[in-house]
């Protein structure tokens, strides 16, 4: 009897498909699915257009994780039961993922500088499905070739903000992200706010967003009091999620080990869309 609103597939940084991740949900027996990948809709629309979305038992609710600017946070936003074809949200997933690639070849020439011997070929081989090309590939691909020991280490040696090939990309404001969200039709979710690193900050977008992802992983029993409190305050949906990523997920190896109970989770729950596609 429990939810996982916060999992990632293979169409951004994860490693399940769609359909293997909602075949994993029904085993374990998963009411509730959140699939929210990084910039992209193409796992739920990958779903939707070839007739795997309604599966006795799971109830999957749409979402996108979308990163917002900021000089020196990470703000990650999930947008919930969005319309997956909205103009104005497909229009600013194709303005991002435009951003990640130019920021992907940057990367790679300045690994090469670096006398890295790594080419795009070998990271989109790993990276496979997705449009939404990342550092999390590359970091793999570093790991497979032997350059770092883990991706953590990549990152923090080689790809993270600070060190050097580090890039920045285009980012939307966050009122332009909660905006397109909810001109989607969606409910706004600040996620894994314990990540942001700035708890004023964190309550200052409390005022913008409907809901926070009061429960995640990293968050100790203090932080999810806190976060609590918070949701509460600001009259916020709480929400919590494992941020599955398959296999070399950062907080849990199995779907399942972290969960929500379903009173949370079913308040995220749209009956699926006429898919007379
Ligand atoms: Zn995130
Ligand atoms: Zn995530």
């Amino acid at each position: 009897m429990a939810g996982d609103l916060h999992t990632h597939t293979y169409f951004s940084d994860g490693s399940y498909s769609p359909e293997m991740l909602v075949a994993e949900a029904k085993k374990i027996g998963l009411h509730y699915l959140g699939i929210t990948d990084h910039d992209t809709v193409d796992g739920v629309r990958h779903l939707y257009e070839n007739g795997l979305y309604s599966v006795r038992g799971v109830n999957i609710v749409p979402g996108v994780e979308l990163s917002a600017n900021h000089p020196d946070r990470d703000i990650h936003i999930v947008g919930y039961n969005i319309d997956i074809y909205n103009e104005a949200l497909l229009e600013m997933i194709d303005k991002i993922t435009e951003a990640r690639w130019e920021r992907f070849s940057e990367i790679i020439k300045i690994l090469q500088i670096k006398k890295y011997n790594i080419r795009e070929a070998d990271v989109l081989k790993i990276a496979g499905t997705t449009r939404s090309v990342g550092r999390a590939h590359i970091a793999r691909t570093l790991v497979k070739l032997g350059a770092f020991k883990s991706v953590r280490e990549a990152f923090e040696k080689m790809l993270g903000k600070g060190t050097p090939a580090y890039v920045p990309r285009y980012l939307p404001e966050v009122d332009e992200v909660i905006d397109v969200i909810h001109q989607a039709g969606g409910k706004a979710v600040l996620a894994h706010p314990k990540l942001v690193g700035d708890d004023d900050l964190v309550e200052e977008l409390c005022k913008k967003i409907d809901g926070l992802e009061v429960y995640y992983p990293c968050h100790r029993p203090e932080d999810t009091q806190n976060y609590y409190l918070l949701a509460k305050k600001y009259d916020l949906l709480i929400t919590g999620g494992s941020d599955f990523h398959g296999t070399s997920s950062r907080f849990v190896k199995e779907l399942g080990e972290f969960t929500i109970s379903d009173t949370l989770a079913e308040k995220f729950y749209v009956a699926p869309p006429d898919l007379n596609l």
